[in-house]
């Protein structure tokens, strides 16, 4: 049953307590600024922490101090380079491996929007945390080194370039900024721009699913700062006239938020005890993006698949403290009421009215994405669903579908090739919480790996068989 934000349902507080009419105050604050969440990801060393880094100094986020201090830091270990990474990348032990482990969250500002900017992870084994951020994220950056060789090394199979696209558009980003970056390498030649977007469209939009009008490609460099937030190089103002980076970036459409459905968080983080006044020491507080409906202080919330219910005592959005979020923040919430030991990472906080469905057996329509081994019946897998990830095997192979109609093209195949379009049954081992994807784009879909591999992306099955991503 959707529920709308303004009128009280079960599992909305006490009536005693003050309401707020959340659909209104959402419209005053976007009346301000809408706020998007980015995630910046490529091949490890394309320059994504650079770029992003030095992006946010020229935004004024970081400080002259902070810089400085950054620089000095560099130096002694004789990196200076990463001096603009090490903005983003805070732990020693990132530091000293010079690779960003954990999606780092910051927040800044262009002309007409605010940004959560959820910074990636490059290395293969860390596709699963990539998976998180990127679960999170509306639109995106791909990062590509120009320098001869390194681009192909990213975009051959193996790199991670073509990966990190198909998982992107899976999770259901369709904005994509390439920034071509180091583009001083190559002293801004205009020939390696067009080759590097001459292969990369064609892939983003046949292989992936990208709308070629919602990609735009950028010259940039990290490392001097060109055509981020300026440009004023003589070499690249010869032959290009297009957006600087900060200028595409500002350009991103806010999408639709389905604010007025049921409240839905997935949990990416939680510990125990409470923020601000939110329930001392018996609370737990858990963090994560709202991917449906809204929330405010003193709303009772269902957490999943556990099924116990707790009172929100008090929520944060982007580090301020505030009485409600809605479906596209990231939130931290204080509960009181819910044993800790019943939270993971990856349950699902939801209205206690509609909850999310919970099975461990379900039919979806699945993509293979660029598999060596055809998937068969019974094949190991693990399933990434938000940040949840569970062991699973594909137990029926239903039938092969036309990508582009929906019409079954062959029944009970005995195997799924590379770039299909097909419908499984799907055993997981233990339950976990779906929804349709006809119910909701951001609970419905999912995706498949086995090892370090993404092998397909998939949609829980809706009755009208809707298509499996709304390319
Ligand atoms: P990430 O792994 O994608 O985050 O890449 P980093 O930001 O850590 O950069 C990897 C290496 O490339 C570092 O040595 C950077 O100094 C260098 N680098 C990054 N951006 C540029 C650029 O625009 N031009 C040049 N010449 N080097 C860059």
């Amino acid at each position: 049953m959707a529920k709308t934000a303004s009128t009280g349902s079960i599992g909305k507080g006490s009536p005693k307590m003050k309401r707020v009419d959340v659909l209104e105050e959402y419209k005053k604050r976007n009346a301000e600024k809408e706020t998007l969440n980015l995630v910046v990801v490529g091949h490890v060393d394309a320059g994504k922490s650079t770029l992003m880094g030095h992006l946010l100094y020229l935004l004024g986020e970081v400080s002259e101090r902070s810089m400085k201090k950054f620089e000095r830091d560099a130096e002694k270990l004789k990196k200076g380079s990463f001096a603009f990474a090490w903005v983003l990348d805070e732990t020693d032990e990132e530091r000293n491996r010079g690779v960003t482990i954990d999606v780092a969250i910051t927040k800044f500002q262009t002309a007409h929007k605010k940004f959560t900017l959820l910074d990636a992870p490059g290395h293969r084994d860390f596709v699963p945390n990539m998976m998180s951020g990127a679960a999170q994220a509306d639109v995106a950056i791909l990062v590509v080194d120009a320098t001869p060789g390194e681009f192909e090394t990213g975009f051959d199979s193996g790199g991670q370039t073509r990966e990190h696209a198909v998982l992107i558009r899976s999770l259901g980003v369709s904005q994509l900024i390439v920034a071509v970056n180091k583009m001083d390498v190559v002293n801004w030649a205009k020939s390696r721009f067009d080759e590097i977007c001459a292969k990369l469209s064609t892939f983003l939009s046949q292989s992936v699913g990208f709308r070629k009008q919602n990609v735009t490609f950028i010259p940039t460099s990290g490392f001097t700062g060109q055509n981020l937030a300026k440009c004023t190089s003589e070499a690249l103002l010869s032959w290009y006239s297009g957006n600087t980076l900060v200028e595409q970036i500002d350009a991103f459409e806010p999408p639709v938020r389905p604010i007025d459905k049921p409240f839905r968080l997935s949990v990416t983080d939680y510990f125990k005890g409470g923020i601000g006044a939110g329930g001392g020491g018996g609370a737990v507080s858990v963090s994560g993006r709202i991917e449906g409906g809204n929330v405010q202080v003193g709303d009772s919330v269902t957490v999943l698949p556990i099924n116990e219910v707790g009172v929100v005592r008090a929520i944060e959005v982007a580090e301020e403290s505030v009485k409600w979020a809605v479906a596209g923040d990231n939130a931290l919430m204080s509960l009181t009421g819910v044993d800790m030991t019943h939270i993971n990472i990856g349950s699902l906080l939801c209205d206690p009215s509609a909850p999310v469905p919970i099975t461990s057996h379900f039919r979806a329509q699945i993509v293979t994405f660029d598999i060596d081994i055809p998937l068969t019946i019974g094949v190991p897998v693990v399933l990434h669903h938000q940040s949840l990830t569970e062991q699973a095997t594909i137990t029926r192979l239903e039938s092969l579908i036309n990508k582009a109609t929906n019409e079954v093209t062959k029944k009970n195949p005995r195997a799924l090739p590379r770039n299909v379009a097909a419908i499984v049954e799907i055993k997981t081992s233990r339950p976990v919480c779906l929804e349709k994807f006809s119910a909701s784009k951001e609970l419905g879909r999912f995706l498949l790996r086995s090892g370090t591999v993404t092998v397909a992306g998939g949609i829980g099955m809706s009755e009208d068989c809707a298509p499996l991503i709304c390319f």
